[in-house]
């Protein structure tokens, strides 16, 4: 057993390590470091473990990453027992996967649920974090690990009137626990993004009628989603290891896409379609954007791209003016997420279903029996906000983190995020980020960005605890380097052209920043393996 008094130090402290959230990062965080023989806590606002697949029981919410690659790899007798029942799991089902890693993996007994982390202060004399929970209760560790997710902060614009409205409200991510009934309801759905197009189908199907109300059109593509075949379960789980090592071997760490050879241009225009039909048919949405080599980098190859789609677009639904509304023409297709659906476009053609044009005629004001658009009224019986997140450094600014007599990191980001490989922090010495701004993160798939992260997060404190040292901080040129490549690997791709949270775009006041590492998982981690081989360069580790 390792010792657990963290190096060279007799300083009282009540934990080696404080995670902060108990999603897929923070379980997984809790197990890792305790393999490590340190003493560690994950704190969670929620009643449960599981993090986004916790908060988001909207209808219909799905992972739009198949459930055989949107699982941990940790444990191969895991991943070889657990039986998907369908191709993209639900999110009950993710949930029921998340209990079970808990339960057999023994985490919940340094779970502490019911517990938001308020303020997180760095001593450097002691080098001691201290957390302070909602509650008042305080804790310090050595380290603090932040999983405390990308898109964790719901976000409800603020609309006047919004205390006047006298039905029923939701927010996708802080759906009610037990089953919402909207049978003979005049519903409202405000937000046409990834949760807004997986919703909208199923409330349709309930509602007495249902109004979308749309500010910008998204891509969508059929994710034809279906009960998982059993002969390609088994093809799969037979070379499961393999699989998982290829998939860090790829951009998106999926395995199974053979990356594109060839521009989307030196095809001719017959192959093209060929292609993306051959996509369309099969679903899912990385194998779309692996057609050709350029569609994220050459706005004229993209262009070949989404015309496909908003054509398909008006080809299901019927009436031409919805059809035209639906179809995206302000960013190219990929540059916003791309959302994955079953039925969305469809819809549209039922005739309890309309959809509402809040471009051209915003939302003016929530009233006490709907809302009121710049151009009518709609009496509504409930409104169902899928209006997003303050996503990648929402969960963190929430909490107050600083350093004694330094700045607030909320101060330090006033600018926009900056970190050293997504990971760290310079100027905020042991507090570890997984999955962050600045690291593949939500462009990736984000199982296998939190297991590398925290894999490399481990090594590098095994690192500093052999060396005696019990501060880790990162470099500022480090940070400052690292960030300005992030932002030059961006500006080569059509990603800053779209308006989306990515950007900050979509919290009013955020800095225009484009936040997520598009290098490709397999960059990424080959400079996090080069920094820890180098003996961790950008970072200083002190006794
Ligand atoms: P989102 O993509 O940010 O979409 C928010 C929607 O609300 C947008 O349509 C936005 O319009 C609209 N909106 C915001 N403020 C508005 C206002 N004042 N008036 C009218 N409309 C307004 O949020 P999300 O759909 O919750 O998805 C967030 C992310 O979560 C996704 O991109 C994805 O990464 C993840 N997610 C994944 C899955 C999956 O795996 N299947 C499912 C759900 C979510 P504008 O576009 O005009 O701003």
């Amino acid at each position: 057993m390792p010792d657990v008094n963290w190096p060279v130090t007799n300083i009282e402290k009540d934990f080696d390590a404080i995670i902060v959230g108990a999603g897929l990062g923070g379980l997984y965080a809790l197990h890792k470091l305790r393999s490590l023989g340190l003493k560690v806590r994950a704190f969670e606002a929620g009643a449960g473990v599981g993090g986004t697949w916790f908060w988001n029981r909207y209808p219909g919410a799905r992972c739009d990453v198949e459930s055989l690659e949107y699982s941990y790899s940790f444990s191969d007798e895991l991943q070889q027992e657990w039986k998907w029942p369908e191709r993209y799991g639900g999110q009950p089902e993710i949930l029921r996967y998340i209990n079970h890693v808990a339960d057999r993996f023994d985490l919940r007994r340094d779970v502490q649920l019911n517990t938001r982390i308020r303020t997180a202060v760095f001593d450097p004399g002691s080098n001691l974090w201290t957390l302070t929970t909602e509650d008042g209760e305080t804790v310090s560790a050595r380290f603090c690990i932040m999983a405390s997710g990308n898109l964790s902060t719901p976000r409800v614009p603020s609309f006047p009137g919004i205390d006047r409205f006298a039905g029923e409200t939701y927010h996708t991510g802080l759906w009610p626990t037990e089953p919402v009934d909207f049978t003979g309801k005049v519903v409202g759905v405000i937000g046409t993004g990834s949760s807004g197009v997986q919703m909208i189908p199923l409330i349709a199907q309930q509602a007495k009628h249902l109004h979308v109300f749309q500010r910008t059109a998204n891509f969508s593509l059929p994710a034809r989603n279906d009960a998982l075949d059993p002969a390609r379960e088994q093809a799969h789980k037979a070379s499961y290891v393999d699989r998982r090592k290829a998939a860090l071997e790829t951009p998106f760490g999926i395995a199974g896409h053979p990356a594109p050879t060839q521009a989307a241009l030196e095809a001719t225009a017959e192959e093209r379609r060929a292609a993306y039909e051959a996509k369309w048919a099969e679903g899912g949405s990385i194998s779309f954007l692996f057609s050709y080599t350029d569609l994220l980098v050459d706005q004229a190859a993209n262009d070949t791209a989404s015309a496909f789609v908003r054509e398909k677009i008006r080809g299901i639904v019927k009436d031409p003016a919805t059809a035209a509304l639906l179809a995206p023409n302000d960013h190219p297709i990929g540059t916003k997420r791309l959302c994955l659906d079953t039925h969305y476009y469809e819809t549209y053609n039922r005739d309890n279903v309309s959809l509402v044009d809040v471009r051209s005629a915003p939302i003016v004001e929530l009233t006490e029996t709907g809302l009121r658009t710049a151009e009518r009224e709609y009496k509504l019986d409930a409104i169902a906000f899928a209006t997003g997140f303050d996503a990648m450094t929402g969960a963190m600014l929430e909490i107050d983190i600083r350093v004694e007599g330094g700045p607030a990191l909320a101060e330090k980001w006033a600018g926009g995020p900056t970190t050293y490989l997504g990971l760290m922090v310079a100027g905020f010495p042991n507090l570890f980020i997984i999955t962050g701004p600045g690291s593949p993160s939500v462009k990736t798939q984000m199982i296998v960005a939190i297991e590398q992260h925290t894999d490399w997060i481990a090594e590098c404190l095994t690192r500093a605890r052999t060396s005696g040292a019990t501060r880790i901080e990162a470099d500022a040129k480090a940070e400052s380097e690292w960030v300005a490549h992030v932002n030059a690997v961006a500006d080569r791709t059509l990603y800053p052209l779209a308006n989306s949270w990515y950007m900050g775009a979509n919290i009013p006041g955020k800095p225009r920043i484009f936040m997520p590492y598009v290098g490709g998982f397999d960059a990424y981690k080959r400079k996090c393996d080069e920094v820890a081989a180098n003996g961790y360069d950008g970072l200083t580790m002190t006794p």
